[in-house]
Formats: C-alpha cells, structure tokens, sequence
C-alpha cells in the first residue's frame, strides 16, 4: 500500500496538536487529529459560569509571547488585562503580612471568554472531521512506506505523525515499534510535564469584595494549602473569583475545600467563608497530562532539548509539545512554537530533501 506523501496524523487537541492541524490543513495536506479525550484543549480548559468563564489550566499570556497573542489577534479572540493592583498578601507563620502594593504579579494577559475561547477559535479552523474524539492513540509502527497509527477503535496510515502530547506520556503509554532510540527514550522519560503534578483550586464569589479592601487578591504563602494565590476575576471583576496551585493534595475533597477556606478567610477576611463554588482541578490524576505510576520529574532543563527537533522514524515521526519547544517551554506560547517547528519540518520535507534537525523560527 502507497501511504499519500501528505497524509499527516496528529496526535492530541491541545494548543500544540491544533496548531499544527490548522497549520497544515490550510497548507492543504490532509490532516486527522486524533485526541484521546471527549473535549479538545488539553491543559487548556474551562468551565462556563454565568457571567464569563473560570480557568482551571492555563490562564495567562505575557509580554514578549508574539506568537499567542499574534494567534489570539487572528482568530478575533478578546483579551483584557489581568488584575494586578492593589496590595499583596504574605502568609508565614507569624500573621499576614500586608505588603506595599503588589511585588508579586508581573503584567499579563487573559482571554475574556476563558483560555478555552483560544482553542474553541482554533479548532474553529479546522474541518470538523479532521478532529477525531475519544480517540487515544496505542501504538504507532513504522512499515516501509510509512507510519501505522492505532487506536482502539482503527488504525490510520500517514507519512508523518506529530506526537503533541508531553513527552513522558508518549514514551510510557504509546507502543512505539521499532522501539525509540535510546537516547530518545531516555530523554522523553525523564522531560517533565509542566504542570502535570499540580492543582489548582478556584473559588467563585458573588463579587470580588478583597479589591473593596484594596487587595489585589495575590498572596504568596508558607502554610498552604494554597502556596501562591491570585486574583482570577473576569473582565470589569466579574465573574469574581480567586484561584491557587498546591501540590498537598488529599484524596479527600470536603476536607480540602475546608482548609481552603479557612486559608482565604485568614487571608482576606470573613466574606471569604462564602464562596458560589470551589473547584478543584487536580492535573496529577488526569492520565492524558501525566503518566500514572511516574514519579514527576523536575529535570526543566531537558525543555527544548535538540533532540526533540530532529525527526526520527527516518524523518517521519515529529514532537510538538510544549516541553519540546526550546522557546518558552511549558507556555502556550511554546505549545505554538514547537507546533510551528514541526509543521515547517514538514511542509519542508514535501518541498525538498529532508534535513538533519529543525528549531524553533526566532530565538525568542
Ligand atoms: C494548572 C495549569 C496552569 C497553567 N497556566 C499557564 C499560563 O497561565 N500560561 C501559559 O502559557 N501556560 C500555562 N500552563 C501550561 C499550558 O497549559 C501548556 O503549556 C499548554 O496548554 C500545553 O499544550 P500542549 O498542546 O503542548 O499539551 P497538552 O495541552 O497537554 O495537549 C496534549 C493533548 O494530547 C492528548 N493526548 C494525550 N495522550 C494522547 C494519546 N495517547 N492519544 C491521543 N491524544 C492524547 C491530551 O488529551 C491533550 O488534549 C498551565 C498549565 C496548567 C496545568
């Protein structure tokens, strides 16, 4: 069987799987993206409530990020300003300390319609049947005109894949045959997954009554749960909210909510006791963003590493992921950029002889 030179599978619908099936879609290659959810988004996910919509993965941008923010300006996704004034909180174990304004937040963006409007636009993008659902990938296997792509429910031949799923994830729950090479395996088992073994706790409120005392709602802090605390309130404060990332997780939630709001009452005061809804989001038990059984490694320098440029499976096989992307890793802005290396190694490859290894375009 001839495998068409421009059949390409993606594997996974986050920012990186979506940027390279939209890039490549409209190049005009014939594209199937296979994601293992039911949803599209990946570590970008958000949950609708009324009034806006409240982050429970990525939530920011930041200066310098030309590649998100050019994305965001094309798909005509609204963005605003996240709330950085007012005074920041430091919680040690002497009281709570009120710091003079806030030292803590640096100036960033957010999507008005919640992180997932950037990924709803996107996929907007692409043809409907070019996104295949509930669809996880299981092995992949080279044959002598190209790649064998299987999931559970049928297999797809291409003449590239693009892995857009972490690294670690790939190397543990895909059955790659021939095996990866060595140094490959290695590399891929030890690059950690950003984000992977953190939760993030928002809670929503009727308004967002900590600005009223001229909080900023940021608040770093030595006892936990939450470590570090910001505002995550809409546009204009609404829907208010505040949101924090812990890794002390138990298995038991009631008992969670209530340390955290005994926190968020020591910190901003008694109004804090009565939140609309607290919600949990723990990245650690979600087996397509870490691998289960693996311990989280913390080796952020194999980011970006060269290999992760070079296509491997004689030039068929291409990483896309964040953690692969040597500028701005772990960022939506390097799930773009790494999306956008592999689909130039790709577009190349049909254009001419292969080569050796591609970066990122742009250092920065
Ligand atoms: C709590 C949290 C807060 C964050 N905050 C920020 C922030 O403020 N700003 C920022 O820039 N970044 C932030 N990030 C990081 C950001 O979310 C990621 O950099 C980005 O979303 C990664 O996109 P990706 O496409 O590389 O990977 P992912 O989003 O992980 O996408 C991988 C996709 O592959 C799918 N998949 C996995 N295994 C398979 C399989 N076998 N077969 C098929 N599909 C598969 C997954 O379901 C997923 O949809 C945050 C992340 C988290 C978790």
């Amino acid at each position: 069987m001839t495998i068409p030179a421009r059949r390409v599978v993606v594997v996974g619908a986050g920012v990186a799987g979506l940027t390279v099936t939209a890039t490549l879609a409209a190049a005009g290659l014939d594209v199937l993206c296979l994601e293992a959810r039911d949803r599209i988004g990946g570590r970008v996910l958000s949950v609708d409530v009324a009034g806006g919509s409240l982050d429970l993965g990525a939530t920011w941008f930041w200066a310098g990020e030309r590649r998100v923010q050019n994305l965001a300006a094309e798909l005509g996704v609204q963005t605003f300003e996240q709330h950085c004034a007012g005074a920041a909180l430091f919680d040690h174990p002497a009281g709570v300390l009120r710091l003079d304004d806030n030292p803590i937040d640096v100036a960033a963006g957010r999507y008005t319609a919640g992180a997932h409007s950037l990924t709803r636009a996107l996929a907007s993008t692409i043809p409907a049947p070019s996104i295949q659902r509930s669809s996880p990938v299981t092995s992949i296997t080279t044959d002598p005109t190209g790649l064998l792509v299987d999931t559970a429910t049928g297999a797809s031949h291409a003449a590239h894949v693009v892995l857009a799923i972490p690294p670690a994830l790939a190397a543990t729950t895909i059955d790659m045959r021939p095996g990866l090479p060595n140094r490959l395996l290695r590399l891929a088992q030890s690059t950690p997954v950003w984000m992977g073994a953190i939760t993030k706790i928002v809670v929503q409120y009727p308004d967002a009554f900590w600005r009223r005392q001229g909080l900023a709602g940021t608040a770093v802090s030595l006892l936990g749960p939450l470590r570090e605390l910001h505002d995550m309130s809409g546009p204009h404060g609404n829907p208010a909210a505040l949101f924090g990332f812990t890794t002390d997780m138990t298995p038991d939630t009631v008992n969670m909510n209530t340390r955290v709001l005994s926190q968020l009452v020591r910190l901003y005061g008694p109004e804090a006791a009565d939140p609309i809804r607290i919600i949990l989001q723990d990245w650690s038990r979600e087996a397509f963003t870490l691998p289960a059984g693996v311990e989280p490694s913390t080796n952020y320098a194999l980011f970006g590493h060269s290999l992760y440029a070079t296509p491997t499976f004689d030039g068929r096989l291409h990483w896309a992921a964040t953690e692969t992307s040597s500028v701005h890793p772990g960022r939506v802005e390097g799930a773009i950029a790494a999306a956008l290396r592999a689909t130039q190694a790709i577009l190349a490859n049909l254009n001419g002889p292969r080569q050796k290894d591609y970066t990122e375009v742009g250092r920065h």
